[in-house]
């Protein structure tokens, strides 16, 4: 119950702080935050933060989460493609917006996060997930073309292979940069031409890789 309080307050501060949609807000209202964080985090779960999730990472900040599902303008059903998993929690807020008729990929460089992410999923019953190890810079072409795609690490420039397998009308987000990062909503027009937006200033760990960062 104690959680459950927390959830909530937080959500009411990013409902009243950023005006999150009322879908945002159910989902995110539904996650439990506290157990996707290694247990001496927890207690800071619920506040506006990143945390450490081991291997030098980290859970993006709620208000972060929050943002990017409703700038996704996520709807049920939709086929999305998620690039740096993490600890699960992103992936599972989009997972209850696009329910059961829905499904998300989510792509992770280290084995060991995306094992931890994969068995808590699993336990929450999250059966249109799927995490895979692999770097994410390439995209997952078996699954394209992706309604949807959010990178949740900075990039050095927007991979192509992401970009071919936007369908034609989807979108994607990415943040883009090294030291000055900026978010870019990235739309893909029904003709194929590709549309992009400066949303604003972020801060994400890199996405090193073949398309990413080579460090
Ligand atoms: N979305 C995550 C969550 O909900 O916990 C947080 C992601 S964290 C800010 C960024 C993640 O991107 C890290 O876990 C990192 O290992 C991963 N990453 C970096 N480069 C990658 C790549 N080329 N492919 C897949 N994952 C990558």
């Amino acid at each position: 119950m104690e959680w459950e309080d927390k959830r909530r307050r937080m959500v009411e501060r990013l409902k009243e702080e950023l005006n999150i949609s009322e879908r945002v807000a159910r989902a995110m209202l539904k996650i439990p935050r506290h157990l996707f964080v290694p247990s001496r985090y927890r207690s800071e779960a619920y506040a506006d933060t990143p945390l450490p999730i081991g291997s030098g990472q980290t859970i993006s900040a709620p208000h972060m989460v929050a943002i990017m599902c409703d700038l996704l303008d996520l709807k049920p059903g939709e086929n999305v493609l998620e690039i740096g998993g993490g600890s699960g929690y992103h992936a599972a807020v989009v997972a209850e917006i696009v329910g059961k008729s829905g499904k998300v990929t989510a792509i992770e460089r280290y084995p060991e996060l995306a094992e931890r992410a994969k068995e808590l999923l699993k336990e929450l019953g999250y059966d249109n997930v799927e995490i895979l190890v692999g770097d994410g810079s390439k995209g997952y072409e078996k699954k394209a073309p992706y309604d949807k795609i959010y990178v949740t690490a900075t990039a050095p420039e927007i991979p192509k292979p992401l970009l071919e397998q936007l369908r034609p009308g989807g979108r994607m987000l990415i943040p883009v940069g090294d030291y000055v990062q900026y978010l870019y909503i990235v739309d893909k027009r029904p003709d194929g031409s590709i549309e992009k937006k400066r949303w604003g200033a972020v801060r994400f760990v890199p996405l090193v890789g073949e398309y990413g960062f080579k460090y």
